[in-house]
């Protein structure tokens, strides 16, 4: 992931008025699939138990979890 990458929103590229009325613009963009009636994909999400099938096909989610097992890794065996 680039390090200028500040969350779901620049990742997924979305404009500035559906980021703007999503609930994870700004602070909850590296947790997005934790945050009810997100505006992925432009449509108004879920309860999280509802979107979660979504978030786990979602580019994002799966970068982040790569990250996650990235940095659990010893430090030896990093790329
Ligand atoms: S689909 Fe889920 S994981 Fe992907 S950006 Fe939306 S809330 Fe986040």
């Amino acid at each position: 992931m680039p390090a200028s990458i500040r969350g779901c929103w620049e990742w997924m590229n979305c404009p500035r008025h559906l980021r703007e009325s999503c609930p994870a613009f700004p602070r909850f963009g590296y947790i997005c699939w934790l945050v009810p009636g997100t505006m992925c994909g432009g449509c108004k999400q879920p309860r999280v138990p509802d979107k979660l099938p979504m978030c786990k096909e979602c580019s994002w989610y799966k970068e982040m979890l790569r990250l996650d097992r990235e940095a659990l890794k010893p430090v030896e065996a990093r790329e």
